[in-house]
């Protein structure tokens, strides 16, 4: 049975509620939309068939029995194949985990079981989530499916193909530094990262532990409300979750913005930003504001110290969490051969690492254990931390003034596979936009504003103070609402 598949989260979850269409049907039409493009966009590392089929029937006989069903009933998210999941490989896009079965799920993910989720499969990321791209992916990099020989973006790229090209209607990513709106910008869906410590990271494969966090990427701003809903809360299992009272998420993106102060970070419209990109989001902020927002100009200061500020903190924070692939406690063993047994475990390690990481990972692992480096730690990492909170306290200041800041999510549409891969510094440089809410803990927000006239997608971010995800999905909804009217007067050229 076919079942249409355009259709949004909520929609899914109440007629599955209503039992106007059954969690199998939608299971199985969400497995014909992955077996029919994943061979041509590589969005999935792993379908969870047998278990998404599974899960489905068991949720059509709670509905049988007459029991309640949960507030994502049978709607399909995808997992970014970072986040663990019992009884399904969980690879991080890499070699070293190439066989890991997790024993348990992370929160998250035992969060949307407990909701009636479907979980369809496992999507292609970044190794370790290290990159901007999908490339550094030891699977092949996903396809934009706006033009495929481009990059979907990254490092959440599968999750973010997934939900782009319809196959599931949210999806689940993890930012360090953009890694949810960077490519739900480039590959035009919608994400959200919450404020650092709104989701349990528990079960997450940590990269940089002081900026990761958990979020979704949706069909539509309502969709990723609910599913932030069921995602968010305190942890006993994650020390950095927040206790901090969740707002009705879903009722916010009803809220009127008439009156919302948006703040314009001069800083973020500067030298290197694509000008079709500017001619959009700037265009985007003109409808809003004459649709009752408010719009002054703000200072961000420190932006251009983000990308080195970010660069020596997740690199270091990478290396130490790295250490634990060592052959021994996960994953990949390669055996080294060695003259005594200590020998032998020493090379070991050695070819474990060396066979089981990739470039960028090697490469980050060097970067972050030279800035943690006795002789240089003061120079580079200590001074990181200060700037981290220079950083943050631009942010403070201009939320002294306004609401919300309105900018760019990516300073260029999504580039050509190859493009930029032998540059890790031009890699580095397209995060420029996305960083500094990392750095601050913000929650912030991609949603699509208009194309480019080549019709590659164009993301307007949306940054709030801490734990007002509820604002950042206001002015997001608001928004999505002007640009679907039929009289829509929100291009560049329009
Ligand atoms: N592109 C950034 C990096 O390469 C951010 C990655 C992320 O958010 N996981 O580190």
């Amino acid at each position: 049975m076919s079942e249409r598949m355009n259709d949004s989260v909520i929609a899914i979850a109440e007629r599955v509620r209503r039992g106007e269409v059954t969690a199998l049907a939608i299971a199985e039409a969400t497995l014909a939309k992955i077996d029919a493009q994943n061979a041509e966009l590589n969005a999935f590392i792993t379908v969870a068939r047998d278990e998404v089929l599974a899960q489905a029937r068991a949720i059509d006989d709670k509905r049988a029995r007459g029991e309640a069903l949960g507030p994502l009933a049978g709607v399909p998210v995808a997992l970014k194949d970072a986040l663990a999941t019992r009884g399904v490989r969980t690879t991080c896009g890499s070699k070293m985990l190439d066989r890991w079965v997790p024993p348990y799920d992370a929160t998250v993910v035992a969060k949307l079981r407990a909701a009636d989720a479907l979980l369809p499969g496992k999507t292609n990321m970044d190794e370790f989530a290290m990159g901007s791209s999908n490339e550094s992916s030891a699977y092949g990099p996903a396809k934009n499916p706006h033009d495929r020989a481009r990059i979907p973006g990254g490092s959440s790229g599968g999750s973010a193909v997934a939900v782009a090209a319809a196959m599931t209607p949210a999806a689940l990513g993890s930012d360090t530094g953009g890694s949810i709106r960077q490519p739900a910008a480039l590959s035009g869906t919608f994400g959200l990262k919450p404020t650092y410590g709104r989701v349990s990271r528990f079960g997450l494969v940590a990269f940089a532990s002081s900026l990761d966090q958990i979020g979704p990427f949706a069909s539509d701003v309502r969709g990723a409300a609910r599913v932030l809903s069921v995602i968010a809360g305190k942890d006993e299992r994650d020390m950095t979750s927040l206790d901090a009272p969740a707002a009705d998420f879903e009722a916010a993106c009803e809220k009127s913005v008439r009156g919302l102060r948006l703040g314009v970070p001069e800083e973020y419209f500067a030298k290197g930003l694509d000008p079709e990109i500017e001619a959009s989001v700037r265009a985007a902020i003109a409808r809003l504001e004459a649709d009752g927002c408010v719009v002054k100009k703000v200072h961000l200061a420190h932006t251009k110290h983000a990308v080195a500020t970010y660069y020596v903190l997740a690199t270091a924070e990478a290396s130490s969490n790295l250490a634990r692939f060592d052959g021994v406690r996960y994953g990949l063993r390669v055996e080294g051969p060695g003259p005594s047994p200590r020998g032998a475990l020493r090379t070991m390690y050695g070819a474990t690492r060396d066979a089981g990481f990739g470039l960028e990972v090697k490469r980050r692992i060097l970067l972050g254990t030279f800035v943690l480096s006795a002789g240089y730690y003061d120079a580079y990492y200590l001074k990181a931390q200060k700037v981290r909170t220079l950083i943050r306290r631009d942010f403070d200041d201009a939320f002294g003034e306004v609401d919300a800041i309105v900018c760019p999510t990516s300073p260029s549409p999504a580039f050509r596979l190859g493009e930029k891969t032998s540059d890790p510094l031009a890699m580095y440089l397209s995060d420029v936009y996305t960083l500094p809410a990392s750095l601050a803990g913000l929650p912030a927000a991609s949603v699509p504003c208009a194309p480019t006239r080549d019709g590659l997608p164009v993301g307007l971010q949306i940054v709030a103070p801490a734990l007002r995800e509820d604002t950042v999905l206001s002015l997001a909804s608001a928004w999505e609402d002007l640009r679907s009217r039929p009289d829509a007067d929100v291009g560049p050229r329009a």
